[in-house]
């Protein structure tokens, strides 16, 4: 019986940290090789071809890394991959895994994958994970859905997921949209058709492009806002209160920024949408409209940023930057 042919690149991050000295803690040392080596099963399910691309912690990941892996996975498809799984820390998997699915094209899955233990702790899950997730890059049902985070057998998508534990192995979520299926029994349920995906093509990314995240809290005057505007900054994007809201100080701040550089406000609560039109006090989402800024709707701040670093990095007028973050208003699948 000839297996689905499933490329896994590993990144680095826990799935492959080992530690000979407790004082010294986990480093990532584990080859692709080693990682799907130890997985019982996997031989059973898919050839796999393992490669080792980077042995990074995931917070030293960066934009050019991302693109690196993004395109190793290309080539793996080209060369006749069915699917591509990645294993890297879980820390910005969220981020990752997102930034690779605004530029992944191919119908073929791409699946992300972490640990949340070391391979030596017990009950280490990067076994169980690696074997999920190329249970999902394998099947067809998993095709044309983009990139998806598969974590203790459970399917995200990688626009809606984050983790919202620092040590819980159940860490991984989808607020509001929850998980798009499980993986039971070694084959990959999903519980709806893929939500409504945002498809624009990219140009190559001019890597010296920076977008900043700025979160918003109590006492906020716009200082920090100004700081980061005259670093150099292309765009920020802020993680605002509730709806989308700032002081009335950053407010008038944002006015003054925004002829200079796209400003994108989104909530900073972790799950549900900006608002457009309830509330109008000064730094509410109708001040900050008429002031220039622009929402994110359902995007999360961290993914708001990549997709903003994206639309700038590629020069996309602001026309463009204003109809990509239009769509994240509406992900219902009512066109
Ligand atoms: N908990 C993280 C991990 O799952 C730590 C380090 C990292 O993100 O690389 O891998």
């Amino acid at each position: 019986m000839k297996y689905p042919s499933i490329a896994v690149g590993a990144l680095g991050g826990t799935i492959c940290m080992t530690a000979d000295d407790a004082q010294v803690g986990a480093l990532p040392r584990l080859s692709a090789q080693q990682l799907v080596s130890a997985v019982p099963g996997l031989v059973d399910i898919a050839e796999i071809h393992a490669a080792t691309l980077l042995q990074l912690p995931s917070p030293s990941l960066n934009f050019a890394h991302v693109l690196d892996s993004l395109a190793w996975a290309e080539s793996m498809v080209s060369a006749g991959a069915n699917g591509i799984v990645l294993t890297q820390g879980t820390d910005t998997l969220e981020e990752t895994a997102f930034l690779l699915d605004l530029l992944w094209t191919h119908p073929q899955p791409l699946v992300v994958t972490g640990a949340m233990r070391t391979p030596l702790t017990a009950g280490a899950d990067g076994p169980a994970n690696i074997l999920a997730a190329v249970a999902c890059a394998a099947d067809s049902s998993s095709c044309g859905r983009g990139v998806c985070v598969v974590m203790n057998n459970t399917i995200h998508e990688a626009r809606w997921v984050r983790k919202a534990n620092s040590m819980s192995v159940e860490t991984f979520e989808s607020a509001v949209m929850g998980p798009a299926g499980m993986v039971l029994e070694g084959t990959p349920q999903y519980f709806r058709p893929p939500s409504k995906r945002y498809r624009e093509h990219f140009a190559k990314p001019d890597m010296s492009v920076r977008v900043a995240l700025v979160e918003t809290c109590l006492g906020e005057t716009g200082e920090m806002l100004n700081a980061v505007a005259q670093a150099g900054y292309h765009g920020i994007v802020i993680s605002a209160y509730g709806a989308g809201h700032v002081s009335h100080d950053e407010a008038k701040c944002i006015e003054a920024l925004a002829p200079r550089l796209p400003i994108v406000i989104a909530t900073r609560t972790g799950s549900g949408s900006t608002a457009a039109r309830t509330y109008g006090f000064p730094g509410s989402e109708i001040d900050l409209a008429r002031r220039g800024a622009y929402f994110s709707g359902w995007l999360a701040p961290r993914k708001a940023r990549l997709l903003l670093w994206l639309l700038l990095a590629t020069a996309a007028p602001l026309s463009a930057c204003a109809a990509a973050f239009e769509f994240w208003k509406r992900v219902d699948s009512i066109e």
